[in-house]
């Protein structure tokens, strides 16, 4: 590594997605901290529904009433045919926690990041991370080489945090293994709903997996098809015309499609859906959140919640790691093992309760938890 004089910061944050904006939010305010994203700007990714027991992580964090303010749509309804037995309805008015949100999810990244920026993060985009290693100089710290828009950028920094979500770039690069535990892959598209439909959602399970569409804000619309992405059903649908060709086949949820007045839009997309765990998620220097520490399939709706929570409680430990070391993830991991737990248990348990296909290897897959 070149001898160039490197800007000194408390903690480096790889990633400025939820996860990474969330752990800086919370920590930026006692921390010098500098945020890097690879991107430009936040870019659209799918991924909408945000379960209601996230209203107390926000306020916990002191921005619930500015997410209110953000005018996301409220979830009120989710109706599903899962298991074979019939069209199931699910209203918000009975969940204890009230109703969740169908986020415009452009704004609700930018939000948080804007929201860790007002509390004292930088901020710097179109940054890679192109390496590391401990700075010979001070071993309790690390050299970090960026491409920031095209400019070499050293970091020194005591604690490296990986939010690169599905990546697990520093976890990996620290000796960490990723198990990726299934196949699962989402071909997706949206558009908009001409009739007055704001705030439902539909879960339909068919013999090669599995359909989900929910309201977006301003009348949009998602609709999203699971499958493995090795199986022919991934290949077939893996383009809107291979994905609206399927859907044909499925003659209720076209109907309630078109009762929504649903009309494709040109966005659309494919891409890898499946659960994953790290069997490290901290050391000496550096921790993971998010996606990064664990990747749940979509069908949980655990992956913001689980962003927005590993953010606060990464930071809360990071505070006392940088005051006594390596000790002080001992919490923080075994959180992360009970998290691990609970959601493998629960969704082999959801899998379970589809036994109609037996023959289909989706679902053989699934069944007593082969792939999970
Ligand atoms: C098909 C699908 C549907 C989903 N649906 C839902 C849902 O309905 N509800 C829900 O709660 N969750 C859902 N999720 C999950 C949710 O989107 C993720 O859990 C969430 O985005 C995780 O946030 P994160 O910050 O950990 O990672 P990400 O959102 O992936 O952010 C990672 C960031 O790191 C940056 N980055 C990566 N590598 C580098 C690098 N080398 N240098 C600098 N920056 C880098 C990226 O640009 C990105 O901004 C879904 C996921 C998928 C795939």
């Amino acid at each position: 590594m070149p001898a160039v004089q490197a800007l000194q910061v408390d903690v480096l944050v790889v990633g400025a997605g939820p996860a990474g904006a969330a752990f800086a939010l919370n920590l930026a305010p006692f921390k010098n901290l500098l945020m890097i994203d690879a991107a430009a700007q936040p870019e659209l990714r799918i991924g909408e529904s945000l379960p209601a027991a996230a209203a107390r992580l926000l306020a916990d964090m002191g921005l619930y009433d500015d997410f209110i303010r953000q005018g996301h749509c409220p979830a009120q309804l989710n109706t599903s045919n899962w298991g074979g037995v019939g069209h199931v309805e699910q209203d918000a008015m009975r969940n204890l926690d009230g109703h969740g949100w169908y986020l415009d999810r452009l704004q609700f990244d930018t939000w948080l990041q804007q929201a860790a920026q007002q509390r004292g993060a930088a901020l710097l985009q179109q940054t890679k991370l192109l390496s590391f290693q401990r700075d010979p100089a001070d071993k309790s710290c690390w050299l970090v080489e960026l491409d920031s828009r095209g400019k070499l950028l050293t970091i020194q920094t005591r604690l490296m945090v990986d939010a690169t979500g599905r990546k697990s770039l520093i976890a990996r690069r620290n000796g960490g293994n990723r198990r990726v535990h299934d196949k699962l892959s989402c071909s997706w598209i949206i558009g908009q709903d001409h009739a007055n439909t704001a705030g439902v959602s539909d879960l339909v399970a068919e013999a090669g997996g599995w359909w989900y569409t929910s309201s977006l804000p301003n009348q949009g619309r998602i609709l999203a098809f699971y499958t493995d992405a090795d199986l022919p059903q991934a290949h077939a649908t893996n383009h809107p015309i291979g994905l609206m060709n399927r859907l044909a086949f499925q003659a209720a949820l076209s109907q309630q499609l078109r009762d929504y007045g649903f009309e494709p839009g040109s966005q659309h997309g494919f891409c890898a859906a499946h659960s994953a765990t790290l069997d490290r998620i901290a050391g000496d220097g550096w921790v993971a959140v998010g996606d990064a520490a664990i990747s749940f399939d979509p069908l949980s709706s655990q992956g913001l919640f689980n962003a927005l929570y590993t953010g606060l409680a990464a930071a809360e430990a990071a505070s006392r790691h940088l005051a006594e070391g390596d000790a002080a993830w001992g919490d923080y991991r075994q959180e992360i093992s009970r998290i691990q737990l609970a959601y493998q248990h629960h969704l082999q348990a959801w899998y379970a309760e589809e036994t109609r296909w037996p023959d289909q290897l989706f679902w053989q897959r699934r069944q007593a938890g082969t792939s999970l």
